[in-house]
C-alpha cells in the first residue's frame, strides 16, 4: 500500500536519471549504500505483485498524518507542576484533534496546518499570538509564514502587532497577493485591506511573559536565561489526495531589538513545503536555523535521496541489448521511517555543532511523522490515519 500511494506524487524514472547516476553514487554513504541494496531485494518481487494484468497500479487507500509542536527548549522535569503539564498536553491534544479531523475528513493539508496552529496561538501557554513573548521596547511582535507543498506557493508576515492569527494572515499573503513575505505596518496594511479585524495589543500580552521581559531588563540576561523554552508552535500534515503543507507562527525571542527577525517566518529556514520531499516546521535559536537554511535542507536532502534509491533499483534490474528489461515505477520504491529521521538529525547535528538549539518536525509523503530535537524537550504530538496519536515533552517520552 506504502509503495502505491508515492506512484500518484512521484515521476518515472526517466533514461537521463539513469545518465546521472554515475555522477550522484559518491555522495551515497556506505550505510545508505547496503540500506539501498537491500531494500532493492526486498521490494522489487513485492513491488511486482502489486501490479494486475494490465500493468496497473491498484487504487492507494486513504492515508493522511499531522505533526505539530509547542516550542523546544530546556524544559526541567521537576519545574513541571502536575497540573501545568496536564495544561500543556490537552492544548496540544486540542490542535492536534483540530488537524487531525480536517485530515480525517478529507480536507486538505493546508487546512489541517492552519486549523492546528490557531488554538495555540489564542493559547497563552505558546508563544505565539495570545501570549508572545515581549520585545525590548514592551510589545508583542509576531510572526508567522505557511507553505503549500503542491506548488510551493508560500507566504509569511513579520513584525505583526494587531493581528490575532498571524498564521491566517501569512496564508493571505499567498492566496490574495503577489508577495510571499510582508513587515509590519505594510502587513498589517494589507491585513485591513482584506478584512482582518483590529486586534488590539493586550489580547497578546500576559503577566508571565512580561515578567520574563523584566527579568531579563534587570539582571541583563539573554532570552534563552529568562526563556528556558521557546514556545513557538507550528504543523505539518500529509493529506489523503498525498499533499503537503507546513506552518509556523511565533513572538520570537524575549527581549528582541533593532527589527530582529527569527526564522520563523523565513521560508526555508523555519517552514518548508515540497510534495517531491517531506513538509518541515522548526523551532528553537532562530539565528541558527536561518544560517542552516534547517527546513529547506531537510527536503532537499531526502529529494536527492529519493533519486539516489530510485537509480539504485533501476540499475537493479536484468538488462539486454535494448537496456533495462523492466522500467522500476517510482511506486515501488519505499523509503522507511529512518532514512528521514536520519536526515532530520543529521541536520539538527549541524545547528547544534554551530551553537544553536532546538527542534523540527516533519511529514513525508509516506505518511512518516517525525521529530527530531537536540533539547531536553519539545512540546509535540503526532497523528496518523494509522490510528498513531499522541503528544509528549521531554526527550525520553
Ligand atoms: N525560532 C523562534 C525565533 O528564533 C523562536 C522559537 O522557536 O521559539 O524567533
Amino acid at each position: 500500500m506504502v509503495s502505491n500511494i508515492i506512484s500518484s506524487r512521484m515521476t518515472v524514472l526517466t533514461w537521463m536519471d539513469l545518465f546521472l547516476r554515475p555522477f550522484l553514487r559518491p555522495s551515497l554513504r556506505p550505510g545508505l549504500r547496503f540500506a539501498s541494496g537491500l531494500f532493492m531485494v526486498v521490494s522489487l518481487p513485492a513491488a511486482a505483485l502489486a501490479q494486475d494484468a494490465s500493468g496497473a497500479a491498484e487504487e492507494p487507500e486513504p492515508r493522511w498524518s499531522i505533526a505539530i509542536h509547542g516550542g523546544a527548549g530546556t524544559l526541567d522535569p521537576d519545574r513541571m507542576t502536575p497540573e501545568r503539564r496536564a495544561a500543556y498536553e490537552a492544548a496540544l491534544q486540542e490542535a492536534l484533534d483540530a488537524g487531525s479531523a480536517i485530515l480525517a475528513n478529507g480536507g486538505s493539508a493546508m487546512e489541517a496546518v492552519q486549523a492546528a496552529i490557531l488554538p495555540m496561538e489564542d493559547n497563552p501557554l505558546f508563544n505565539a499570538g495570545r501570549g508572545a513573548v515581549f520585545t525590548w521596547e514592551g510589545r508583542n511582535e509576531l510572526d508567522a509564514s505557511i507553505m503549500d507543498g503542491r506548488d510551493r506557493s508560500a507566504g509569511a508576515v513579520t513584525g505583526v502587532t494587531t493581528v490575532r492569527n498571524p498564521i491566517l494572515l501569512a496564508d493571505r499573503v499567498r492566496t490574495d497577493s503577489p508577495h510571499v513575505f510582508l513587515m509590519g505596518e505594510g502587513a498589517e496594511e494589507f491585513a485591513g485591506e482584506q478584512g482582518f479585524e483590529v486586534t488590539p495589543p493586550e489580547w497578546f500580552a500576559t503577566q508571565r511573559r512580561l515578567e520574563s521581559l523584566e527579568r531579563m531588563r534587570e539582571r541583563n540576561l539573554s532570552a534563552l536565561d529568562v526563556d528556558h523554552k521557546f514556545g513557538t508552535v507550528g504543523a505539518v500534515a500529509l493529506d489523503q489526495d498525498g499533499n503537503l503543507a507546513a506552518g509556523t507562527s511565533t513572538g520570537g525571542m524575549t527581549g528582541k531589538r533593532w527589527g530582529r527577525i527569527g526564522d520563523a517566518p523565513v521560508i526555508g529556514a523555519g517552514t518548508y513545503a515540497d510534495n517531491r520531499s517531506c513538509a518541515v516546521s522548526a523551532t528553537g535559536w532562530g539565528e541558527y536555523f536561518i544560517r542552516v537554511g534547517v527546513a529547506q535542507e531537510i527536503c532537499t536532502r531526502l529529494r536527492y535521496q529519493f533519486r539516489v534509491e530510485a537509480l539504485e533499483a533501476q540499475l537493479s534490474v536484468p538488462h539486454d541489448e535494448n537496456g533495462p528489461t523492466y522500467i522500476v515505477h517510482a511506486s515501488e520504491l519505499a523509503m522507511g521511517a529512518d532514512i528521514f529521521q536520519e536526515v532530520a538529525d543529521d541536520v539538527m547535528a549541524e545547528v547544534k555543532e554551530l551553537g544553536g538549539d532546538g527542534g523540527v518536525i516533519l511529514v513525508t509523503p509516506e505518511g512518516h511523522a517525525i521529530f527530531s530535537f537536540n533539547t531536553t524537550g519539545m512540546y509535540r504530538g503526532r497523528a496518523t490515519s494509522e490510528g498513531v496519536n499522541e503528544v509528549a515533552i521531554f526527550a525520553e517520552e
